[in-house]
Parts: C-alpha cells; sequence; structure tokens
C-alpha cells in the first residue's frame, strides 16, 4: 500500500464531524423558520438557537461537564429538540429514556448509563418518585412542566427548565473536541434480558444525518423539499426520532412537536399546521386512519414513512386511499437507525397501483454510505431472486460500535466484522429488500421457511380481521407448525375455516407454499405487545405453546 495520507499544514483546521455543525447553518439561513410544540408554544429558529446556548450555560452551572450524561424524559416537544443540540454539543451524553418501559427497567438503564441530571416531564414524576431512592448516585432534577403551577412532587427538583433558561447566559461557547466522541446513548426493548445501550457518536450522527439527506432530499414520490412542514410520530427516546429531527434542521423544515401522541390531536395538527411529512409505526397509520377526525383533515399532501415493523398491503391502501404518500423505512436502534427506504425508481411511477403497492410495503433500497447483505450461515451471500431467505447484515458509518458495557453482546453483534441485525429478508432483482421474519420467529416446518410477516399481510386481506400475528408451535412431525392468533374487527365475524380457507386460496395461487397454511387459528381479544408497541411474539410463544 502506498502511504497517501495527506499532509496537513500546522494551521490547516481539520474539521470534526460535530452537532453543531449541523445547526450554524440553519440558525443563520432560517433564523425566522417556526418550530411548534403542540398547543403550547410557537418559536423561531433564532429563538431555539438562543434558548440552546442558554440551557449549555444553565447544564454547565448544574455541573455539567463534557463527559458527563444527561437524561431526558419528556414526550416529544421543542425542549427535547434543544436538548438534542445542546447537550452533545457541550460533550456531554444525552441519553433519552424511553418511558414506556417499566420502572424497574428505566431504573436499571438510569444508572447503567451512569445519569448525571435528568430532564423529567411533570408526567413523569410518580414515576422517578417510586424509584428515586434506588438511583445511583445523587442526581440532579430539572423540571419539563407545561402548567402555570408547579406540581405536588415528592422528588426533589433542582430547578424548573424555564427558569433554568431564563436565568443562564445566551452566549455559550460551545467547543471542539474529536467528532468520535460519544454524542448519544439509549437502551434497546429487546422482549429478552435487560436492555442493552447503544451509542452513537457525533461523526456517526453527522454521517446519518446527510446519508439519509441524499436519499430523501428533491421532489416527488418519496422526497422531502425546503418546503415541507415535518412532524415526527415516532418518540424522541425511541432512536433519535429516527434522526429526522437532525435533519428537518439541516433543511430548515418548520418543525411540529406534538408532545403525547393522541390520534384526533395528531390529525388536528396535521391539519392546521399544514404538516406535509411524518414518520411512524404502522399501529399509530393505523390509528390515525380509524380516528372520526380523520374525515375532516386533508392528508392528500402527507409523505409518511412506515418503519418499526412491516406496513402490511392493507394499511398501505387505506393510506392511499386517501392519497398519503406512504413508504417504509427499515432500521434498528442499534442501526441509529435508517438503512433503507422504500421509495419508487423514477420508472415504477408508470406502474399500477397495485405494483407500486408491493413496493412501498417492501424494506426498501439501502440509503448511500450503507452496504447491505442477505447471507446465509457461513456469510455467503444468497441470490437477489426476491425469494431466497438469508440474515440481513449491514456495514455503515452510523452503526453502533457495541452495547454499552457489555464486551460479550458487542462482539456478538458484529460477528464476522458485520451488524448482524438478526432479521431475515429477501432482495430482488431491482435491489429491494423485504423483512421476511426476525431470526428469532422464523417458522420452520418440515425443512420449509414460512415467512410469519407474509402470513399476517394475507390473513389481513380479510375484511373482519384488525390484527394478525404467526407463530411456530412445536410439532413432532413437523418440529414447528404455524398457529395464527387473530383479533376481530368491533362487531365483525370470522371463524377458524374463513381464515383457513382464505390462506388456502393463497396457497393454490402459489402465492403461499402449503405448508404456511395454519391448522389452527385461535381468536382473541388482544395480541401481547412491547413497551414500544410491537407484536411480542415471545410473549406469545410462551402462552400458545403449552396445549
Ligand atoms: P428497534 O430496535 O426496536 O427499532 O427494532 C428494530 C427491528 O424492528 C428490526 O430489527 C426489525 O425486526 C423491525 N423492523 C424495523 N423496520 C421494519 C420494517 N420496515 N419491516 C419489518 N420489520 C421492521
Amino acid at each position: 500500500m502506498t502511504n497517501n495520507i495527506i499532509d496537513k499544514t500546522p494551521l490547516a483546521y481539520a474539521y470534526p464531524l460535530l452537532i453543531k455543525n449541523l445547526l450554524a447553518n440553519s440558525l443563520r439561513q432560517f433564523p425566522d423558520q417556526d418550530v411548534v410544540y403542540g398547543d403550547f408554544k410557537r418559536q423561531t429558529y433564532r429563538e431555539m438557537g438562543e434558548r440552546i446556548h442558554r440551557l449549555a450555560s444553565g447544564l454547565t452551572g448544574l455541573g455539567v461537564k463534557p463527559g458527563d450524561t444527561v437524561a431526558v424524559m419528556d414526550w416529544d416537544s421543542h425542549r427535547y429538540l434543544e436538548c438534542f443540540f445542546a447537550i452533545p454539543m457541550m460533550g456531554a451524553v444525552l441519553h433519552t429514556v424511553n418511558i414506556r418501559l417499566s420502572p424497574e427497567q428505566i431504573l436499571y438503564t438510569i444508572n447503567h448509563a451512569e445519569d448525571d441530571v435528568i430532564l423529567v416531564n411533570t408526567e413523569f414524576l410518580p414515576i422517578l418518585e417510586t424509584i428515586r431512592d434506588r438511583i445511583e448516585p445523587v442526581k440532579k432534577f430539572v423540571l419539563l412542566n407545561d402548567a402555570d403551577q408547579p406540581p405536588e412532587t415528592s422528588l426533589n427538583i433542582d430547578i424548573e427548565y424555564e427558569a433554568l433558561l431564563a436565568a443562564s447566559d445566551p452566549r455559550y461557547l460551545f467547543p471542539d473536541f474529536p467528532e468520535d466522541t460519544r454524542a448519544t446513548t439509549f437502551y434497546t426493548t429487546g422482549t429478552t434480558g435487560l436492555p442493552k445501550g447503544v451509542y452513537f457518536s457525533h461523526r456517526q450522527l453527522v454521517l446519518h444525518t446527510f446519508g439519509v439527506l441524499a436519499a430523501v432530499a428533491g421532489s416527488g414520490q418519496g422526497h422531502i423539499s425546503r418546503d415541507d412542514v415535518y412532524l415526527p410520530i415516532t418518540p424522541m427516546f425511541h432512536v433519535h426520532a429516527w434522526g429526522i429531527p437532525y435533519i428537518a434542521t439541516v433543511m430548515g423544515l418548520k418543525q411540529i412537536y406534538p408532545g403525547r401522541y393522541m390520534p384526533d390531536h395528531l390529525l388536528r395538527l396535521i391539519q392546521r399546521e399544514k404538516v406535509t411529512f411524518s414518520h411512524c409505526v404502522p399501529t399509530i397509520l393505523q390509528m390515525l386512519l380509524a380516528s372520526p377526525v380523520v374525515d375532516e383533515v386533508d392528508l392528500s399532501h402527507w409523505k409518511v414513512v412506515i418503519g418499526g415493523s412491516a406496513l402490511t398491503q392493507t394499511l398501505a391502501q387505506q393510506a392511499r386511499a386517501r392519497g398519503v404518500d406512504v413508504f417504509t423505512a427499515y432500521g434498528m436502534s442499534e442501526t441509529c437507525p435508517i438503512l433503507t427506504l422504500a421509495q419508487l425508481k423514477p420508472h415504477m411511477l408508470d406502474w399500477d397501483e397495485e405494483r407500486q403497492l408491493d413496493i412501498r410495503c417492501k424494506t426498501g433500497l439501502p440509503v448511500p454510505l450503507v452496504e447491505l447483505r442477505v447471507v446465509d450461515e457461513e456469510m455467503k451471500d444468497l441470490p437477489h431472486d426476491g425469494k431466497t431467505p438469508g440474515e440481513v447484515v449491514v456495514r455503515a458509518p452510523w452503526l453502533t460500535q457495541g452495547y454499552l458495557k457489555d464486551p460479550r453482546n458487542s462482539e456478538a453483534l458484529w460477528r464476522g466484522g458485520y451488524l448482524h441485525t438478526g432479521d431475515i429478508g429477501v432482495i430482488d432483482k431491482e435491489g429491494y429488500l423485504k423483512i421476511t421474519d426476525r431470526l428469532k420467529d422464523v417458522i420452520k416446518t418440515g425443512g420449509e421457511w414460512v415467512s410469519s410477516l407474509e402470513l399476517e399481510n394475507l390473513i389481513l386481506k380479510h375484511p373482519a380481521v384488525e390484527e394478525a400475528a404467526v407463530i411456530g408451535v412445536p410439532d413432532p412431525k413437523w418440529s414447528e407448525r404455524p398457529l395464527a392468533l387473530v383479533v376481530l374487527k368491533a362487531r365483525q365475524e370470522a371463524s377458524e375455516a374463513d381464515i383457513k380457507t382464505l390462506l388456502q386460496d393463497f396457497a393454490a395461487k402459489g402465492i403461499i407454499s402449503k405448508y404456511g397454511v395454519p391448522e389452527h387459528v385461535i381468536f382473541v381479544d388482544v395480541l401481547p405487545k412491547t413497551s414500544i408497541g410491537k407484536l411480542d411474539k415471545k410473549m406469545m410463544r410462551e402462552q400458545y405453546t403449552t396445549g
């Protein structure tokens, strides 16, 4: 290898990729652009910039130093956005606490991340009150309060956020430091074991911002431009709201932070603020489309990226019927998160709606800088034929480099030098990935792999079905057989035979193999879900494996 490392004249500035560099130009170029917090607050980027400086000064006054960890427990708010910038820009680590975990799990994450200061919304005080005595070491608490009156609490609050900002210097000098400095931390919400901490550096968040930006910036299907109005509907505590607040800020978009997610409130915000761009999990989209308010709202200018779980054709169709530009993204907590986006290629824009729908529901094409492979157990690439499934492994500049303080799981995540997603997928001739299962949820029957996601998608085509989950249960002859769990829509009926006939018809057309048709369909009132609303198949297997 020739040594072509560039020379640097001593005065040359090396320019670390820091989060502060994402902000500076936006504040200069779009000072009058709005950031809105539900019904509570409307401020400009100029004010946001000043408040970011005040927050950093205020936190310094509370003793926060570079390398410390500052936790936030809040719904999506303008304050949370300020924390997304100020805390990492000081050289501290932002811990976005998953407030949907149990109090015991929250306690574990706070102690494991070694939080030094906790910013807490009034609504989550009761959680901290119950675990306060076991939080190590003694923390400082900053209150995030929207009410006029301070709340009653036994927690020792050091100061309220607005009071902290009002008393703090609006000129904080954000330092330079190495771009590999840790910026954020949060915990994955797997259904097994303790939560695992993932972490991202400044460099990683900057490159994620620009990698995804390169894929989405533009006009037409699946693209966003300067005129878009952004409303996140995946929580800021979950994988930085998919990193999109950083992208929205770089682009200078009007941003709407909705507080707690309530379907009617979200729809009214979409209407009032003329929102054109969001992202959410399928459950939220389903709730929005089922709300009575939806008929009062024009969704025909709304682009919405769906991720976190598979987008079913039924749901995509419902959204398309209202003119929504709906398409899928794929990623995970470990991957910052975005790996792929299911935008249509230009030649697909002439396709009929049904073929387009198929693409929108795939998991997408890798965004720039993502190397994504589907491999067998020996890490050999599988053919891109749209039907040979294997594990999805990835490389990208923004993948967690390990699990926090957990070398054993870190090495397992990165075995062979690729991050193992634990997802099973296929890649088609056009290069689109489709996730067909989680590795641990995959059903193997008589040596054949059956995709639980595909079966669920097909069961949902029955007009009476509200939700469906398919799990593998042990079988003496076939080793495993699929079992379908179905929730019916209110006041609608369907029998086990109806569901089986539907699937047998798909098997007869060759859409699924005949081994895929379950012998049993169980009707249930609710399906167990994880803290972030995903189907909890581990729990289902435990419940339905016996008998
Ligand atoms: P989390 O780390 O909680 O964000 O969960 C990540 C997991 O969600 C992935 O490993 C996938 O199993 C699943 N997932 C995310 N996006 C999709 C998608 N578009 N389709 C199917 N599964 C998805």
